[in-house]
């Protein structure tokens, strides 16, 4: 059996990407990134059995990370998955739309890294 241990940060912005991957390693997670919602879904499918949570964008060209949420959860396999989503304000629609879609957290966009740390954590354990 694999260990289930790693994080997935899926962000159309690189620089996100790389800084959440920064705070994340230092809880010696494994992290697997993207840049898109496609690339998002292809990865869980073949990686779901390890991928503990989903560090996901809500605003992405083509495929958004509601979009992506609304597969996500439309499949039993990914049940144990859980997903954050990164919102660029703390727009009441986009929490009443993704709670609605089953999301497990929010994470406003500037963030500091180490209270994304232990809300990652928060989230895991619950
Ligand atoms: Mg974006």
């Amino acid at each position: 059996m694999l260990d289930k241990n790693s994080i997935l940060i899926c962000d159309d912005e690189p620089d996100i990407v790389s800084l959440v991957k920064k705070f994340l390693q230092l809880d010696n997670f494994n992290i697997l990134t993207c840049s898109n919602g496609k690339e998002a879904l292809k990865i869980l499918e073949e990686k779901y059995d390890e991928i503990l949570l989903i560090l996901l964008d809500i605003m992405m060209p083509a495929l958004s990370g509601f979009e992506v949420l609304r597969t996500i959860r439309s499949k039993d396999s990914y049940n144990n998955v859980k997903v954050i989503l990164f919102t660029v304000k703390s727009f009441k629609e986009d929490i009443e739309k993704g709670t609605e879609l089953g999301a497990d957290g929010y994470v406003t966009k500037p963030f500091s890294g180490n209270e994304l740390r232990s809300y990652v954590k928060d989230v895991l354990n619950n």
